[in-house]
């Protein structure tokens, strides 16, 4: 491809979507930084154009479905068309709340649902508020950042041959990225027949802010499966959930 990829990656500002963002502007991609907090962006936006990369930054809060679409519009008036979506923006336990609060006998349904309003139904909000700029890419795709620990086949061994689940067991984050990576192949089937690929991926469990810091690997080692997907080529897959060492578990 010889056309610069436009490349909007949520969440960008720090974490895993930070190093996709890095990862993908090294590689030449023109990349959106999308940040809920406008400063956090702008400073993302500035440091990795003080490393090389073509990076500017938009406000994007995902749960905000006006910011989507003022987010949308203020990439159609930089450069007119999006080629490449990363949803990456995810939370894992809200602000003040406790993970006790997600066990699913003693759930907080408000916790509950500002989960999935963040990992499941802001990943609608704003692939919807980008299709139309997607739609005049010459080479769409869509990558969500999505996790294991929504696998319905690693969950399914309980007897627990590893040990105790990757994490807490959750009726939040946990179920909202088993729907979000449902939601990838949903999104696929709809947009097949315009060869708009959309796949899920997992990026390991990554030290960041998400998990205190407890992951075993780096965010640069965790964004490496989200780039994957977001360079495929017009022979590349949809409808996948994959990680480093390929395909993962649904
Ligand atoms: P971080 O907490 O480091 O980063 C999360 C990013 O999402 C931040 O930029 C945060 O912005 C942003 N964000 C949260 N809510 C919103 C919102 N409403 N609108 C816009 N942006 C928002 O976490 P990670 O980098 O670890 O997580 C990135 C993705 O990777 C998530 O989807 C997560 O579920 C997934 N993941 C992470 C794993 C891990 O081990 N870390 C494992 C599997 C999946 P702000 O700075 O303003 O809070």
């Amino acid at each position: 491809m010889n056309e610069t990829m436009i490349t909007l990656v949520t969440g960008a500002n720090k974490g895993i979507g930070r190093q996709i963002a890095a990862q993908l502007g090294a590689l030449g991609h023109s990349v959106v930084v999308g940040a809920r907090d406008t400063e956090l962006g702008r400073k993302a936006a500035t440091e990795l154009r003080e490393s090389g990369a073509d990076a500017t930054s938009v406000m994007l809060d995902v749960t905000d479905p006006d910011s989507a679409a003022a987010a949308a519009a203020e990439i159609e008036s930089r450069y007119g068309r999006l080629d490449a979506l990363v949803n990456n923006a995810g939370i894992s336990v809200p602000p003040g709340s406790d993970p006790g609060d997600q066990r699913p006998s003693t759930a907080d349904m408000d916790v509950l649902r500002a989960v999935f309003e963040t990992n499941y139904f802001g990943v609608i909000a704003v692939t919807n508020a980008m299709l139309p700029l997607l739609r005049r890419s010459a080479s769409p795709r869509i990558v969500n950042v999505s996790s294991s620990v929504g696998s319905l086949t690693i969950n399914a061994d309980l007897k627990g041959t590893d040990g105790p689940p990757l994490m807490p067991v959750s009726a939040g984050y946990a179920t909202s990225k088993t729907a979000l990576t449902a939601l990838t192949l949903q999104y696929a089937w709809d947009l097949l027949a315009e060869d708009i690929k959309v796949n899920a991926v997992c990026p390991g469990y990554v030290a960041t802010d998400l998990n205190g810091h407890r992951g075993h690997r780096t965010p640069a080692e965790g964004a490496v499966a989200a780039v994957r997907m977001a360079t495929i080529g017009a022979d590349g897959p949809t409808g996948t959930f994959t990680d480093d060492e390929g395909p993962a578990p649904w």
